[in-house]
């Protein structure tokens, strides 16, 4: 309901002492175009193959909107990462030109808050994982039937380096 110098005061009476707001916020594909162009979608989003193609012919969806699928993880991946959303541009660019060009990247991003870089790769969902505090860094190990399915990390790109190898090898989450 209200924020304060020093306090938060929710909309039941409640109220919280705090210094700094932190405030995670997201976005919903408007996929209403698509809809009423009867292009095939699901989740919420444009349903598309490996080059960016739309069910309707010199259709094309890449990025936040579109549900793509992965040539390497062999299934469609959900992706919300503005470093997915440019290659797949570049695709949906490439593919509508003529040219050959398949998504198979692992998707993945990088969020700088403040000083710190935080670095993500994977295919989304994960059962159980695993935090290693490296003093000064960490790793988030995600793991799902005992394969890694993802990393997290703050100053450990080493670790960043070795989840590419990992996924390659086992892509399915
Ligand atoms: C708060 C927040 C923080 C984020 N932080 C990170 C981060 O640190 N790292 C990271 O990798 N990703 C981050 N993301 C995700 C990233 O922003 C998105 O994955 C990326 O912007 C997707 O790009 P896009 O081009 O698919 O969609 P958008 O950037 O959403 O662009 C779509 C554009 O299309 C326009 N549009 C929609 N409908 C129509 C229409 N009918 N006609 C014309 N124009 C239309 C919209 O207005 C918009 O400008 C963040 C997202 C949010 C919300």
């Amino acid at each position: 309901a209200e924020i304060g110098d020093t306090r938060v005061m929710f909309d039941d009476g409640t109220e919280v002492r705090a210094d700094l707001v932190v405030s995670a916020t997201g976005v919903r594909p408007d996929i209403r175009l698509a809809e009423s162009a009867g292009l095939e979608t699901s989740d919420g989003r444009i349903v598309v193959d490996e080059h960016m193609r739309a069910s309707a012919r010199n259709a094309y969806a890449a990025g936040d909107v579109a549900l793509a699928y992965n040539v390497r993880a062999g299934r469609r991946i959900r992706s919300e990462h503005w470093r997915d959303a440019a290659q797949q541009g570049l695709i949906a660019g490439l593919t509508a030109a003529g040219s050959s060009a398949a998504w198979d990247q692992i998707p993945g991003f990088s969020c700088t808050i403040s000083d710190s870089v935080l670095k993500y790769r994977g295919w989304g969902g994960y059962e159980t994982c695993r935090l290693v505090d490296h003093h000064g860094g960490f790793t988030v190990w995600y793991e799902a039937d005992g394969d890694v399915v993802g990393v997290l990390t703050l100053n450990a790109d080493e670790n960043l380096l070795r989840v590419d190898e990992l996924l390659r090898a086992n892509p399915v989450a």
